[in-house]
């Protein structure tokens, strides 16, 4: 017992981050490498969290007026180098098919990086009049760009996502949905997958190739350093005109259609373990975990197991009656002890622990995964289980976000002179975010980046009647922005 014990245990987050996150995915068996260099698997566990976050963000994104279609994984190669800033960008992780059927394809075709040049292929095809728009897509499927150095979840050569893309008449209209967009993901990522956020708007080093703005949403991890969990793209004119993508307005003249296109990914499985997970392991909000509640009966002696079996079973009809996503841990052959820790490192958020003085009372004990020690048990009547767990599981969720968001105000710092940032950036770990004056000059950003590998992350939107001067060349500046070394 105590060998399988130790096979369980993870790398203590406090330790070894990398190693801790690498643990946590392969124990809790959420991926496995592939033998296919830079790919995963996605196992079942990891899979499910996955379909819940897709399945609210679906349900989310539908209610803005996108539908859902599907393009090709291929696209011609030609199709990609219409766009200058596009093909320039993407060209170095470009995978392409030069093959098929045993004979030398007369064009390559590439395995889409991302569809802004097959959907406008086809939107060209669509769009014709002012009444056509706008035109309004989401899909829902996997990309690939060529990645060698792989981190599961966060940088792998095939991802999942969801791209979506939609043109409309005006600069207005599509500048609109961008930010909408923008909102839309903020919502979803602090509120369903309890990641506070920093938001705002790329620098134009970091904006996505071939848009005239990108947005952003940036999470801090539990290392300090950021993550980018989703982006908003402002595409302007850009992909309209390399694919004649145009509509007759009201007074019967040809004009350009306006874009976006916007996405997260499965790297926001990355955020969440590395958000919220502890040195036990994951943590899961209780929106995304498979199962929300586990209930552990405890009995010692042979005859008392049939009775608190029995009482465990109807609490578990009790709470699948109620909706919600429960498990019963009948195993047997391991203790009580082992099923305990190995529920905790698989994040689940509430454990109901069963044993036959509890039946006798009529009580359970139920214990939260996002907090510590005694306070994290509490008993409650057998009868009001059913009533209690979704209140319980709601304070959960809302508990891991303050949690996040604590972490998250700690490790922002302003700074106001460069040498400080830079020794913050030196030091132990990721370095957290830095808040800072910068003039916007693209040589103050790349002497930062060269100097300590901190990134733009975000330029907060709405800021005005700042003044003050920028942490590196000392110019004056208008605005803030946060720099952090980012995955
Ligand atoms: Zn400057």
């Amino acid at each position: 017992m105590a060998d399988k014990q130790d096979e369980r245990k993870v790398t203590p987050r406090s330790q070894d981050f990398a190693g801790w996150y690498n643990d946590i995915i392969l124990k809790a068996e959420l991926a496995d490498y592939s033998p296919v260099r830079g790919c995963i698997v996605f196992r079942p566990d990891g899979f499910a969290i996955w379909e819940a976050l897709r399945d609210e963000l679906d349900k989310r994104i539908k209610k803005t007026g996108a539908r859902n279609a599907y393009f090709p994984l291929f696209i011609p190669q030609s199709f990609l180098r219409k766009e200058a800033q596009h093909v320039e960008g993407f060209a170095p992780e470009v995978a392409a098919v030069t093959h098929g059927g045993g004979e030398e394809l007369e064009e390559p075709l590439i395995v889409r990086p991302t569809s802004e040049t097959i959907i406008n292929h086809m939107f060209s095809q669509w769009i014709h009049s002012y009444r056509d728009l706008p035109m309004m897509v989401n899909q829902w499927c996997n990309v690939v760009r060529w990645e060698m150095r792989t981190r599961i979840f966060l940088r792998t050569a095939e991802f999942l996502w969801q791209e979506g893309h939609t043109a409309h008449a005006t600069r207005e209209d599509a500048e609109r949905e961008t930010l909408t967009i923008l909102d839309l993901y903020r919502s979803f990522v602090e509120g369903f997958l309890a990641i506070p956020l920093v938001v705002g708007r790329k620098s134009a080093a970091e904006r996505f190739p071939g848009a005239d703005e990108t947005y952003t949403i940036e999470g801090l991890m539990g290392d300090g350093r950021a993550l980018q969990c989703g982006t908003s793209h402002f595409l302007g004119q850009n992909f309209a005109r390399a694919f004649e993508t145009r509509y007759l307005d009201e007074q019967n003249q040809l004009q350009y259609v306006w874009q976006t296109s916007w996405g997260v990914s499965t790297r926001l499985l990355g955020a969440i373990i590395m958000v919220h997970g502890d040195d036990q392991g994951l943590r899961l909000p209780p929106t995304v975990a498979a199962n929300q509640v586990v209930i552990v009966p405890i009995s010692r002696k042979p005859e008392e197991g049939a009775t608190v079996l029995a009482a465990a079973r109807d609490l578990f009809d009790t709470l699948e009656n109620a909706g919600i996503r429960v498990k019963l841990d009948t195993r047997d052959g391991v203790s009580p002890g082992f099923k305990f820790n190995d529920w905790e490192m698989r994040g689940v958020p509430l454990r109901i622990e069963i044993g036959p003085r509890d039946v006798a009372s009529g009580e359970v004990v139920m214990a939260r995964r996002d907090m510590k020690g005694p306070e994290a048990k509490s008993k409650a009547p057998i009868a009001e289980v059913g009533s209690r767990v979704p209140a319980m599981l709601a304070e959960i969720q809302k508990s891991l976000y303050q949690q996040a968001l604590s972490v998250m105000q700690k490790e922002t710092r302003e700074f106001g002179d460069y040498a400080a940032f830079k020794k913050q950036m030196e030091g132990e770990g990721g370095g957290g975010l830095a808040n800072i004056f910068w003039c916007g000059n693209p040589e103050c950003e790349t002497r930062i980046r060269e100097e300590t590998r901190a990134t733009c992350r975000a330029i907060p939107l709405d800021q005005k009647g700042l003044s003050g001067k920028c942490m590196v060349c000392g110019e004056s500046a208008t605005e803030r922005a946060y720099f952090a070394k980012a995955y």
